[in-house]
């Protein structure tokens, strides 16, 4: 398996390059004709494993491919949301989205605590396509009507196994409240506790298993 034969748009295929990787991991040969194909996802896999591209890739395409709408402020809505555990892995994820999206006409943001929040208000105002994002203080910029979750198409929970164990499951639950029901779900776990199964099949519809 080659990226070239993965489908991916062209720009995407030379930021890939420009990584400097040659083939797709098993779980980005599985996980991204899944994603592009429109599908839930349900994968099994650890940090390393190169999942981060697994859903960034297919998701970068597909966000490309169609035209943004404008959030109440004038910019563009989210269209994609990442929640991560961490404030760490939310930079890094963020950071592979620019990387891979580096010559798509896409914008993104991170968005964590610990941090002040007034420059995180304006470059939402200002509207991105992709949040990457930690629970709490996602929950915080929404209750204070800075941020605007109806426009998400796609949803990904990052770690979900962390999420849990760090005990995000209520605010899991309420951002799952604020997006469409109507959306691409995929959730990215190491472990399957009977909670994260709960989880899932809240959330995924019909989902296409993958693990490595
Ligand atoms: P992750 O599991 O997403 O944290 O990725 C682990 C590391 O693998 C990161 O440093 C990526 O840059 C790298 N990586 C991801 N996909 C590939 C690939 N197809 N070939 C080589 N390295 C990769």
């Amino acid at each position: 398996m080659t990226f070239d034969e993965l489908k991916l748009a062209p720009a995407i295929l030379k930021a890939v390059r420009e990584q400097g990787y040659e083939t797709p991991t098993p779980i980005q040969a599985q996980a991204i004709p899944a994603v592009l194909e429109g599908h839930d996802l349900l994968a099994g896999a650890q940090t390393g494993t190169g999942k981060t591209a697994a859903f960034t890739l297919p998701i970068l395409h597909k966000l490309s491919m169609a035209r943004s709408a404008a959030n109440k402020f004038g910019g563009t809505g989210i269209r994609c949301l990442v929640l991560t555990p961490t404030r760490e892995l939310a930079a890094q994820v963020e950071e592979s989205v620019r990387d891979y999206g580096r010559y798509l006409q896409l914008s993104s943001t991170v968005i964590f605590g610990g941090v002040g929040m007034n420059p995180q208000i304006d470059r939402l105002k200002r509207g991105v396509d992709i949040v990457v994002a930690t629970p709490g203080r996602l929950l915080d910029l929404q209750q204070q009507g800075m941020l605007d979750l109806s426009t998400v198409q796609i949803l990904v929970l990052d770690e979900a196994d962390r999420m849990l164990d760090m005990g995000f499951i209520h605010d899991v639950r309420k951002v799952l409240a604020l997006v469409p029901k109507d959306k691409q779900s995929l959730l990215f776990s190491a472990t399957f506790s009977d909670e994260i199964r709960e989880l899932a099949n809240g959330l995924l519809r019909n989902p296409q298993s993958v693990q490595v």
